[in-house]
């Protein structure tokens, strides 16, 4: 089941990927927006894991209430479109998961649903318009569809189409987001968020196995 530990331990792998990865997802939005995606979720991620409860602390805190706290932090902190759309996020399935000492598989699968559907409230962005949206979208239903294996499996399988997800992008045309401001020059470049989203399915595949 997932726990304070787990959620903690979420935000703080996810900080690290990102952090990993900072250069290679400034570089892709350098191609076809402004260059700063890398230096965004890393300021705001840093600022998430500075969030965290510690000690005794964190074996109060349920772990919603933990991504809450996360997600609240990255919208304060983190630039961007990019900022609100995860911050919200995270908001939305710390939301979700309530204040439950900790979540099974299908809570979870409930939680990753519901931070989806706050990203296209806010974002307003359909699978196919080149944005983050298109590697979660298949990821949530992956750890849907894989949850009653529990949650190490379904973070793998949702990891796993993330990634297919984040390449359908590679050939659109933008129709949100600064790259649509591209037209037709934005195909053939990999969407900046959709890649960010992979690495936060790979931290959650990492801390759930
Ligand atoms: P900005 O473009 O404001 O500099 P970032 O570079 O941090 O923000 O993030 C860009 C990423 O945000 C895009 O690659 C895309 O995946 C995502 N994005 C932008 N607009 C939207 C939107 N309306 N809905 C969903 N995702 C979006
Ligand atoms: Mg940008
Ligand atoms: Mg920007």
């Amino acid at each position: 089941r997932f726990g304070a530990a787990d959620a903690a331990a979420w935000i703080r792998r996810a900080a690290e990927l990102v952090a990993a990865d900072a250069d290679r997802l400034t570089r892709l939005d350098a191609e076809i927006g402004d260059g700063d995606h890398g230096l965004n979720l890393n300021r705001g991620f840093a600022a998430a894991v500075e969030a965290l409860p510690d000690g005794a602390a964190l074996h109060e805190t349920p772990p919603g209430r933990i991504l809450i706290a996360a997600g609240r932090a990255i919208v304060s902190k983190t630039g961007g479109a990019s900022g609100p759309l995860y911050g919200t996020a995270l908001r939305r399935a710390g939301k979700a998961l309530g204040d439950a000492s900790d979540a099974s598989a299908e809570q979870l699968a409930g939680a990753l649903a519901a931070a989806l559907t706050g990203i296209r409230e806010l974002g307003e962005a359909d699978v196919g318009d080149k944005t983050m949206v298109d590697a979660l979208t298949p990821a949530v239903a992956a750890f849907d569809a894989a949850s009653g294996q529990g949650a190490g499996a379904a973070a793998r399988a949702a990891a796993t189409a993330a990634e297919e997800g984040a390449e359908s992008t590679v050939p659109l045309v933008a129709r949100k987001g600064r790259a649509s401001y591209l037209g037709e020059r934005a195909a053939g470049h990999l969407d900046p968020g959709a890649a960010s989203t992979v690495l936060l399915f790979r931290a959650l595949a990492d801390v759930t196995a």
